[in-house]
């Protein structure tokens, strides 16, 4: 199925229309492109208009709306608001006289998979690998906690959960033991796992900094949300063959837990993290707090939060499951 999504995707494009997975090629006729910094970008009218949104302008913020989006554009920024949720830009918008303007990459793989959410390749939704982060010799970060002790708790209780939901889950560890990175995909592999969730605690040298953030792999042509060097990986990852689906899944999952915590929301982000380089599935990985911020150490310490967490999780999930596997 994901192949033959790229197909159509690869077809598409080839004809010029880069469009949208799985729009026709009159609603593309819909998108103008533009090019600027050496790259291609496409009118927020017209993409408003492909979506049945309106349209405004309002002080410095370009937003599109119908009654189940809210779409928030700040040129020169790259990041947006979807329903308010932060979402990392992979290339800043823009604007030029009355028109603003995304990249195309960001329609096509950021902005597409959230709107058109059951336009996403379809595919089987049984095996579930959960990913708790260090382990062993590796603390992660260590402060009145350790990283891989709460990430294993975390881990532990969303297995629980997705097993009651129907869903065969299987885990990189269950024990406090050292796992190579490589050895954790290579584990995803192996079982034929239909999903990766990837499961840490932030820190900062910043005590201040709290929040959640919710990375997915960076596609090609772009560089890591949080790169400083502007690095740009120019070849394919194995990941990158599920990178609609990648944004679908960290978007239902970064939501749940932003509108559940009522946490800061730190945004989905783009990162080549190793484990989702190398997923043979869709993934993502989760930074569900910072153990340098005081108050988010106590609260991530306690049972009452990990579970909030895990149940955040699990319900994106599902929210997910519903948009990739129905009949
Ligand atoms: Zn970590």
């Amino acid at each position: 199925m994901f192949r033959y999504f790229f197909l159509v995707l690869a077809i598409l494009g080839c004809m010029g229309f880069l469009s949208p997975a799985a729009c026709s090629a009159a609603d593309s006729e819909k998108i103008r492109y533009t090019s600027a910094m050496g790259r291609k970008y496409v009118y927020l009218r017209d993409v408003a208009r492909y979506y049945n949104m309106r349209y405004y302008v309002w002080n410095d913020r370009v937003v599109l709306y119908n009654n189940d989006f809210k779409l928030t554009f700040f040129p020169q920024k790259k990041y947006a608001l979807v329903n308010n949720i932060k979402l990392g830009l992979l290339f800043a918008s823009y604007s030029s006289g009355p028109n603003s303007f995304i990249s195309d990459k960001d329609f096509l793989l950021t902005i597409d998979p959230l709107i058109r959410a059951n336009a996403m390749p379809q595919h089987r939704l049984k095996l579930i690998m959960i990913d708790p982060g260090h382990g062993g010799k590796d603390n992660g970060g260590k402060f009145r906690y350790r990283e891989k002790d709460i990430a294993l708790r975390i881990a532990n209780q969303l297995s629980n959960m997705l097993r009651k939901k129907g869903f065969t889950v299987a885990m990189t560890r269950t024990s406090d033991q050292f796992i190579e990175l490589t050895q954790r995909s290579k584990l995803c592999r192996d079982i034929g796992a239909d999903m990766f969730i990837s499961i840490h605690c932030n820190s900062a040298s910043n005590p201040e900094v709290s929040g959640i953030e919710t990375f997915c792999l960076a596609p090609f042509g772009t560089s890591s949300t949080n790169s400083t060097s502007g690095f740009v990986a120019e070849h394919r990852e194995d990941g990158n063959r599920y990178d609609p689906n990648n944004m679908g899944l960290a978007y239902e999952i970064h939501k749940s837990l932003i509108t559940r915590t009522k946490t800061i929301d730190r945004g989905i982000k783009r990162a080549r993290f190793m484990v989702l380089k190398n997923a043979p599935c869709p993934a993502v990985l989760i930074e569900t707090g910072f153990l340098s911020n005081k108050t988010e150490e106590m609260q991530m310490g306690s049972d009452w939060y990990q579970n909030l967490i895990a149940q955040s999780i699990a319900d994106g999930v599902m929210n997910y499951s519903r948009d990739v596997s129905r009949k």
